[in-house]
């Protein structure tokens, strides 16, 4: 920065201009790119904690903080001193292997887990080079001219050039939850305290509404809230509960494999005389190669490879936890629009209160189109009701339209759109009409009020949910321009009109008028709402996005109940939970809702289909009554009151697009395209990835075991080591290393989402895992002392030891091959299709020949010919596949 530095000190004591002047911007365009550029370079990235990044030699080196790889490396230190250098190589090696296998994936998980937080991280929208963009938070620069708007998390500290009945909530900072009302045309007195600089905005705050334009005065480290560094805590990596799980166990097994290990040893010493380095290393290698201490490590692996998927498929992850909650998802709660609608609006009639019926002819946001009475186009110059009701779509209206695109909501575009139709230029109405008071919308109060003043005087007017706005009426107008009384006869009728228009799923919204008075600018929201005249209700179509009905019937068939939440009416949502598909069910609307009790909520919610005219506030106790049920729960969200239901949510999921940056930091997932469909993608990739968790464990698992039983046995029979410590991590590399890697990118099972969601309370590894475990493990160890008794009685006992070995690499090979399906039988067709297993399948079996031939020496076990080792691989996987489909078509399912 020229002559200026990173930061402005005391910005609460200049005005705007000053601020500006200093920081060397004008406020009118902002930086240029270049400049902007260059600032960044000088002064750094907009980030609080440059989250430390582990280089590859480091996570290499972590591999080694294990006991029993020290210890493993002490005894060898020792046995190369007492001259066992083969030995003492051979295990350094397969150790140094191990390590560099275990790092490369682990830094691959992380790098994965790396990219998705930058395509997660926060926007900011900044005025460059006299455009408005949006940018990566992080890119904001000091001097930039920032905009933030409802919802937006502010990127960095900045004073106020503009304030539009701003609000921001800095409880992040202060502690104090009421938002502050901010102003940009005050100075400050050098000494006034944060919280009352209500002429500046802080990093990491919100904006709860309004709008507001300022300049950035620090970044980064620099801002208040980076000085005081409080969000550091917030990057902590927090362990899932299948970590947890998988720690525990872990664990316990450690425990048992460090006592038989121990056991084996003193054994071996006491009884057998056997060389007390040879001992003392295989015991400790049993340790290294059998303590499944990398058991959680493998969650990371394989839910950081489907936050990728799910990132392809416009998921995008920002907790893993919340893989493994998709996986388990039952309850899917779902905005409507947008969600499962197009979220392109069009005004398809116009309703009188009268009865009359305009239909509006046109498609999406286009122009071309007009309002026809039977045939005959009208337009806004025929009828005093027309053209209020034109007013109130223009000028009751944030939106704008420019070639087609709109921007601000969707649904004021449609009514620019009708406008339009109606012959109103409303670039020309807005010149004419000055707005004077806006009544916000929100979607607790559904409805927004403006107060114009333009050549017939001031007007107030209202749109809004139809019941809302007609109980707030007391006169109509009729199609001939007559104003009368609403009786509640009428109103009620009006009602049913409502009903019956909503009923053919088109969203209706009330419009009504009053003429103003001067009062009515500092009379309260409720006074200025009232006494209103209606002019009738527009029906405006929203059609379902045309991939939900699919995507809803495979939720279905995966168990998952799909609940619509909307803040529309009973009938528009019931109509269109019918055209998706939804199975009919009670419609609860939020009315209902408070006079219900949890209980009596409880007693209903599995048949409830839709819950409409709901607010946010209705919505989090939606979440939590089904998650009270036992429910594991995913919810949809955009607003900034939607924050605590997506918090309390299993599964709170931001729409990317229309969410606000609030929605999108409480969320768990943010869809990148608004779909519901991508929802249930990402439930396939959970539930897919869960069962590579599975089968990743009960493979390693039953291999450890396998391992384990076979030295103890050997122990106790006096056989003196079957497999010596270079054997037992070979085992490791060959088996666990390269197929278990391939086991973690398995594709999805065909029936992944035609059974039921996994219960929230289902362990990993329940009673059927671990017969499974016992049975796998037992035939294994089976296998490797049946061949070497049977080579050791023919031939040598190096010859039996050989035959052990490869029969155990060869059936761990065949259960991996086996578990590519966890309950179904595999076929051949299905070989080729997950490559990273095949490599690792086949390189295992080269390897595993291998050491019983060339490099049978190294292992001190004698070579096997081409027949022994094609029978021995032979008759492991006829063993082992035998097994495992007889269990698969018997429905023993793990
Ligand atoms: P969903 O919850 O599925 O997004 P929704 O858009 O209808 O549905 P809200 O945004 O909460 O939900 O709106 C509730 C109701 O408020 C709408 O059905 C409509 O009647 C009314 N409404 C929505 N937007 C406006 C607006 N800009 N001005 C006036 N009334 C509005």
């Amino acid at each position: 920065m020229a002559g200026l530095g990173c930061v402005l000190e005391k910005p609460h004591t200049l005005p705007p201009e000053e601020a500006t002047k200093r920081l060397g911007v004008n406020p009118a365009t902002g930086l240029s790119s270049e400049e902007a550029k260059r600032r960044l370079e000088s002064c750094g990235p907009n980030v609080l904690e440059a989250g430390r990044r582990r280089g590859f030699l480091e996570v290499f080196l972590e591999q080694f903080k294990n006991l029993f790889v020290l210890m493993l490396l002490a005894a060898t230190a020792f046995s190369f001193y007492v001259g066992e250098t083969v030995d003492a190589v051979l295990i350094l090696a397969i150790v140094l292997f191990m390590a560099v296998l275990g790092a490369v994936q682990e830094y691959r998980a992380e790098r994965i887990l790396e990219a998705l937080k930058k395509l997660a991280s926060p926007k900011a929208r900044v005025l460059r080079d006299g455009k408005i963009v949006l940018v990566d938070a992080s890119e904001v620069v000091p001097g930039d001219i920032i905009i933030v708007m409802e919802g937006d998390r502010v990127p960095a500290d900045a004073r106020l050039i503009e304030a539009k009945d701003l609000y921001v909530d800095e409880s992040t900072l202060t502690g104090e939850s009421i938002p502050v009302h901010k102003r940009a045309d005050v100075v400050l007195p050098e000494d006034t305290i944060v919280s009352d600089q209500v002429n500046m905005l802080f990093s990491s705050t919100y904006v709860v509404r309004g709008t507001g334009k300022a300049v950035v005065t620090a970044t980064g480290r620099n801002t208040y809230i980076g000085r005081i560094a409080r969000m550091v805590a917030e990057t902590r990596a927090e362990k899932t509960p299948f970590q947890v799980e998988l720690d525990r166990l872990a664990k316990r097994i450690a425990a048992i494999v460090v006592v038989i290990a121990a056991l084996s040893f003193i054994i071996g010493y006491v009884f057998q005389e056997a060389g007390l380095v040879d001992l003392m290393l295989t015991s400790i290698a049993l340790a290294v190669a059998a303590v499944p201490e990398g058991l959680p490590a493998i969650t990371v692996i394989v839910f950081s490879i489907a936050a990728w998927n799910m990132a392809r498929r416009n998921a995008l992850v920002r907790r893993l936890a919340a893989v493994e909650a998709l996986g388990s998802a039952s309850v899917v709660a779902t905005d409507k629009t947008g969600t499962l609608t197009v979220n392109e609006m069009t005004v398809r009639q116009f309703h009188t209160a009268d009865g009359k019926v305009y239909t509006v002819t046109g498609e999406g946001y286009r122009l071309e189109g007009g309002v026809f009475e039977n045939e005959k186009q009208v337009t806004a110059e025929d009828s005093p009701l027309l053209r209020l009701a034109g007013l109130v779509s223009v000028l009751n209206n944030n939106a704008s339209l420019e070639d087609g695109k709109i921007h601000g909501d969707p649904m004021e575009a449609a009514l620019l759109v009708f406008a339009h139709k109606l012959g109103m230029d409303p670039a020309n109405v807005r010149k004419t009409y000055r707005r004077l008071r806006e009544i916000a919308f929100s979607s607790e109060r559904k409805r927004m009020t403006v107060i114009v003043e333009g050549p017939e005087g001031l007007l107030v007017l209202s749109k809004g949910a139809p019941e809302i706005i007609i109980d707030r009426s007391t006169g109509y107008m009729t199609s001939n321009g007559e104003e009368r009384p609403l009786t509640e006869a009428e109103k009620a009728k009006l009602l049913s009109q409502v009903e019956n228009i909503a009923g053919r799923g088109f969203r209706v919204l009330a419009l009504a008028y009053r003429r103003g008075e001067k009062q009515d600018l500092e009379a309260s929201d409720d006074e200025v709402e009232s006494r209103l005249t209606l002019l009738g209700m527009v029906a405006i179509i929203d059609p379902p996005r045309p991939e939900v009905p699919e995507a809803v019937r495979r939720a279905l068939e995966a168990g998952i109940k799909v609940v619509m939440v909307t803040g529309d009416h009973p009938s528009t949502a019931k109509a269109i939970a019918e055209m998706i598909g939804l199975p009919r069910g009670r419609v609860v609307t939020g009315q209902e809702l408070e006079k219900m009790s949890d209980e009596e909520l409880k007693r209903i919610a599995g048949e409830v289909a839709v819950f409409a005219r709901v607010t946010p506030e209705h919505k989090a106790r939606i979440v939590r009554v089904y998650k009270e049920l036992g429910h594991i729960v995913a919810v949809t969200g955009d607003g900034v009151n939607d924050a605590p239901a997506l918090k309390l949510a299993d599964i709170g999921v931001a729409m990317g697009q229309r969410g606000t940056e609030v929605a999108k930091e409480a969320a768990d997932m943010i869809l990148l395209d608004d779909n519901f469909a991508t929802i249930v993608a990402a439930v396939e990739e959970g539930r897919r990835s869960f069962d590579n968790v599975k089968r990743t464990v009960l493979y390693l698992l039953s291999a450890n075991l396998a391992e384990v039983a076979t030295v103890f046995y050997a122990t106790i029979k006096g056989i003196g080591t079957i497999f010596n410590a270079a054997m037992l991590l070979w085992i490791n590399i060959v088996t666990d290393g390269f197929p278990a890697a391939g086991l973690a990118f398995e594709e999805a099972e065909p029936d992944v989402m035609k059974r039921p969601p996994r219960r929230r309370d289902q362990p990993i590894l329940g009673k059927p895992q671990f017969t499974y475990l016992l049975l796998l493990s037992a035939i294994e160890t089976l296998l490797t002392i049946g061949f070497y008794h049977l080579y050791a009685a023919e031939m040598s006992p190096d010859h039996g030891r050989a035959a052990g070995f490869l029969a155990l690499m060869y059936a761990e090979l065949a259960q991996s091959m086996a578990l590519r399906r966890l309950n179904k039988p595999i076929s051949l067709r299905m070989i080729p299709s997950n490559r990273q297993w095949l490599t690792g399948y086949a390189v295992g079996a080269i390897l595993a020949a291998l050491s019983v031939t060339v490099l049978a020496e190294l292992f001190r076990v004698s070579s096997l010919g081409i027949a022994d080792i094609l029978a021995i691989f032979l008759a492991s996987h006829a063993a082992v596949l035998g097994f495992e489909e007889a269990r698969k078509r018997l429905g023993l399912h793990v």
